[in-house]
């Protein structure tokens, strides 16, 4: 039984309703060059994909964006700088908050056409206030299409890598998409994800059967694995990645662009986000000693906000309801910092 709760009107009809101004899609057109210009290795700026794990209130998300943005200007000959505005959370057991597009206020029950409009007056908005255009997680393929005008960077989540549309639907893409690895840390899998998603696919997608051309721009994002006993293990290190260059290269039938993010987060720091600090460091690092594992490591996906840590409920300005973020203080010193040692 599906109870018929709220009608949604088609993407066409919302994205008609508070259409891109000229001067922001401008922006975004050339957010878009510069991100994908670090996948195809045209550009040896590094990526940075930084906000906090979701974006529950506008305000505090549109003063985070701002402070990048000016920071931005200041690193900008050596990062492309993504802010992280992640409006669809996965959860592990199904329940609990699950982002601003269902839930445009955390505290009250979801609205998903009341967070439609809001996530698009939030992601428009931050690219009046940043100069930058964000990225999300595409937890449901077919809400993509309310917010593809407006994002540079479309992740796909641990959860979802090895869903079959989920894969069609970022065939279709036109700027990075960065797939996780699976939760169980496999490879081949990851490596399948991008491979699809690289090709060519015909499909049912909202009211069409559709035709992409398959996107290019499809790469690897590490983020730790889960072993049989839930605990965390870390996918960051050299042997991994250097595992992933190995799987890119012989990859049946090809793949393009070969390229990892590392997500600095999650079973990475096993949440300790402290720790977000010293993995990103350790890769630079190692950036230094192999010519291959530098030019494979394309950039950083860090979880940051106003104040570091989380919180259960939605009570300290600028601090996550989701994973734990870092604080913006020890933000900027790691962004200067990664910038320093491109
Ligand atoms: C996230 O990026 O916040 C997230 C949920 O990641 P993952 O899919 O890797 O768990
Ligand atoms: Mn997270």
């Amino acid at each position: 039984m599906f109870e018929k709760q709220i009608c949604i009107p088609s993407a066409e009809e919302i994205i008609a309703e508070r259409p891109v101004p000229k001067e922001l899609k401008a922006i975004k057109a050339e957010r878009d060059r510069l991100a994908t210009d670090v996948i195809t290795g045209k550009s040896d700026k590094l990526l940075v994909i930084v906000g906090p794990c979701s974006a529950h209130e506008q305000k505090p998300v549109l003063d985070y964006v701002a402070r990048l943005g000016k920071l931005n200007e200041k690193v900008k000959e050596r990062l492309v700088l993504v802010p992280r505005i992640y409006t669809a959370k996965p959860r592990t057991k199904g329940v609990g908050y699950k982002g601003m597009f269902s839930q445009p206020d955390p505290e009250h029950k979801e609205d998903t056409l009341r967070g439609i409009r809001t996530i698009r007056e939030l992601l428009l908005h931050s690219i009046e206030q940043s100069g930058l255009s964000a990225a999300d997680e595409m937890l449901y393929p077919e809400n993509y299409a309310y917010v593809e005008d407006l994002l540079t960077y479309v992740a796909v989540g641990a959860r979802s890598s090895e869903n079959q549309l989920h894969r069609l639907v970022a065939s279709g893409v036109e700027q990075p998409v960065g797939f996780k690895n699976p939760m169980s840390g496999s490879i081949p899998v990851l490596m399948n994800s991008i491979f699809a998603a690289q090709s060519p696919q015909v499909f049912k997608y909202h009211e069409w059967q559709v035709g992409t051309r398959g996107n290019p721009y499809a790469h690897a994002v590490l983020r730790g694995r889960v072993d049989n006993y839930g605990n965390d293990i870390p996918n960051y290190h050299y042997e991994t990645v250097m595992q992933v260059l190995e799987s890119y290269h012989n990859a049946e039938g090809g793949l393009s662009n070969p390229a990892v993010i590392i997500d600095c987060n999650h079973s990475n720091s096993a949440k300790q986000f402290k720790q977000q600090i010293r993995i990103a460091e350790e890769v630079l690092q190692n950036r230094l000693y192999d010519r291959d594992f530098k030019q494979i490591v394309k950039g950083f996906m860090i979880e940051s906000f106003l104040v570091e840590g989380c919180q259960q409920h939605d009570v300290v300005y600028g601090q996550s309801i989701t994973d734990p973020c870092l604080g913006w203080e020890d933000t900027e010193r790691l962004i200067l910092d990664i910038a320093e040692k491109v």
